[in-house]
């Protein structure tokens, strides 16, 4: 499937904001659909059927989060939002509410680009089995549970495993402290990140190039973590 066949769905009531997303996912062949409130975006996503959704909280109609919901009660749709940086509970929220994953404003053009890729690739991945990791110099076989670096073997623990499928899962994207706690050890243990919290660090310890500044292992202050994976395409120059 080609960039052309993608339709976009922006509601975000600053046109200026929308006229940016436009000029940025037409470069890239997406088509665009804009809806200037939460009204007209509940129209526009039942009758054009987008392939993915841009979605503002703040909208003058009504908050994003009920299109968020509403959206979700009958379509899978991935959903991204657009939030400031500084409100947690607001991304939360949003995630709560079924968004897939968000992007800060004011965003940069690689990164909207790179989690719209990401949303739409879950949504294409669908239940697919999991995928070989490469990150950097790093092999992982998710399957089979072998991680090979430029060394020879590395060992990883069982739950050091999960949590690495299940960032994978969701790779690109957003994962939340208690969405990782629930599918890794359990819904019992809800609520306790700290275990987390030192999992992530032995895992970036065992696979980051830099420890201590991940580029694979990404923190979302408050909110969770993100696995990045190198992509290779025309947007990368190296
Ligand atoms: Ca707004």
């Amino acid at each position: 499937m080609t960039q052309a066949m993608f339709q976009v769905l922006i509601v975000e009531d600053d046109s200026a904001i929308r006229g940016v997303l436009r000029t940025l996912l037409e470069a890239q062949h997406y088509r665009v659909i804009e809806a200037e409130n939460a009204g007209r975006g509940s129209i526009e996503a039942r009758s054009h059927r987008p392939d993915a959704a841009i979605i503002d909280l703040g909208l003058p109609d009504r908050d994003g989060l009920s299109l968020i919901r509403e959206i979700r009660d009958y379509s899978p749709l991935p959903i991204l939002v657009l939030s400031a940086r500084t409100l947690e509970s607001a991304k939360i929220a949003a995630l709560d509410a079924g968004a897939d994953d968000f992007v800060d404003k004011p965003f940069s053009a690689p990164e909207l680009l790179a989690r719209i890729r990401a949303v739409l690739r879950r949504n294409a991945r669908g239940e697919q089995q999991l995928p070989h990791l490469r990150l950097g110099r790093i092999e992982i076989d998710l399957t089979a549970r072998v991680a090979t670096g430029p060394d020879g073997a590395l060992h990883l623990t069982p739950l050091e495993f999960r949590l690495l499928e299940c960032l994978a899962r969701h790779a690109g994207m957003i994962v939340t402290h208690a969405q990782l706690v629930r599918e890794v050890w359990g819904p019992e243990r809800a609520g306790d990140t700290r275990g987390l919290r030192s999992y992530v660090r032995m895992l970036r310890q065992k696979l980051e190039p830099e420890p201590g500044q991940p580029r694979y292992i990404v923190t979302e202050a408050g909110v969770g973590y993100r696995l990045i994976l190198d992509e290779p395409g025309p947007e990368r120059l190296d």
